[in-house]
């Protein structure tokens, strides 16, 4: 078992929860890694990882770029993940989930779970039986993938715009690598503001459904050879790598994809060849924008989550704007926007309040 204490003390995380359940034989980490902002969102994923090492890694890595991805979208919410170690496509039974339900419930709502990969709006409803504390339910804000969609292409918009000045995508040429829940709504998106697509896919039927939507397909692995303006990663984490970084040509990078970068050198590498990327976190932003508007004043509010997801244009501006003057990587400002205000948080908590 790695030393949990001193990866604790790396990452710079508040709380780390393992839980197991005889019952149902759940094995599960929460991870709380900030809650200077508000009480900490962040999705369950549920993985058959091969083993609690790197459950723990992923657990940690994960929540603290929920901390910048909350904190940057300007959101009143800390950041957390949460793992169960499963196979999602075999063992998830209702007494698994409901286990993990209790966990939430034991932190008094410090941690609020939602969706992630591996788990369902259904897999929520589940929980919900055992605690409030669970965001994303369909009779609330249901499916973010539009609205992720939508702020993607709000953050194409700012990166054409500080690339080329201007930032009307018509003309532009995008390659898409991934047509599933946000992929293809984001084809439909760019084809609407005049854009022409090329888009890959692992899975033909996945592929067909975004030809229909007027992309023009490419071979799964010629994604990175494609001749366009942008390349948008909206499957994978790790797309940017040694690999495949001297393969693009491209002016930039943006995409929903979490963690597309496979290590922060890779950053400076995309630089070096001349590709401003726009970094994850702030493009994909819209998924978790989504969430939080349920815990609005009123509730939940569709219009409100894509009013606040065109925002996503502003902010990726601002980080552009740091990075020029900062004289640093994008992917670098995006957290320096993201820690500033957790900073400035903390400071004003100062004031005792008597409560
Ligand atoms: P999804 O599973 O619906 O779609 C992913 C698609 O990528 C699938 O169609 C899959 O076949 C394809 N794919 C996987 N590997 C591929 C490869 N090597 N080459 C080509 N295609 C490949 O997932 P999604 O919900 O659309 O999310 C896409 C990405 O965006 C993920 O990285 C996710 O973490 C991130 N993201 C999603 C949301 C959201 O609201 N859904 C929010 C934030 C971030």
């Amino acid at each position: 078992m790695r030393d949990v204490l001193r990866n604790m003390e790396e990452y710079d995380h508040e709380q780390v929860l393992f839980g197991y359940d005889k019952v149902s034989g759940l094995r599960c980490i929460i991870a709380i890694h900030n809650t200077t902002l508000g009480p900490a969102l962040g999705g369950l994923r549920i993985w058959p990882y091969k083993n609690e090492d790197e459950a723990l890694f992923d657990v940690l890595r994960l929540s603290r770029g929920m901390t910048y991805k909350n904190s940057g979208m300007g959101l009143d919410f800390g950041g957390a993940k949460s793992v169960i170690i499963a196979d999602p496509n075999k063992e998830k039974p209702e007494e698994l989930l409901r286990a993990f339900g209790r966990m939430v419930e034991s932190l008094g709502g410090r941690y609020i779970t939602a969706e992630d990969v591996g788990s369902t709006l259904e897999d929520m409803m589940t929980i919900r039986k055992e605690t409030k504390y669970v965001a994303g339910l369909p009779e609330t804000s249901g499916n973010p993938s539009p609205v992720t969609a939508y702020g993607v292409l709000q953050a194409m918009r700012a990166t054409a715009k500080h690339v080329w000045g201007n930032e009307s995508l018509e003309n532009k040429k995008v390659a898409v690598q991934g047509c599933g829940n946000v992929g293809l709504s984001l084809i439909e998106q760019l084809i609407q503001a005049g854009a022409t697509v090329y888009a890959a896919d692992m899975f033909e039927n996945k592929l067909q459904r975004a030809v229909k939507a007027g992309a023009i397909p490419v071979e799964q692995d010629k994604v990175f050879d494609v001749e366009a303006d942008i390349f948008a990663p909206c499957a994978l984490g790790a797309v940017l790598n040694d690999e495949t970084i001297p393969k693009l040509k491209v002016k930039a990078v943006c995409g929903s994809a979490n963690n597309q970068l496979l290590e922060p050198r890779h950053g400076k590498a995309l630089a070096a060849r001349g590709i401003v990327y726009a970094p994850d976190f702030i493009v994909n932003g819209g998924g978790v924008i989504n969430v939080a508007e349920e815990f609005a004043p009123g509730g939940y509010n569709k219009e409100r989550a894509y009013k606040k997801a065109a925002g996503i244009y502003d902010i990726l501006l601002k980080v552009f704007a740091i990075a020029t003057e900062r004289k640093i990587e994008p992917y670098e400002a995006a957290k320096v926007l993201a820690e500033e205000r957790i900073r400035k948080a903390l400071e004003q908590k100062r004031m005792y309040l008597g409560r």
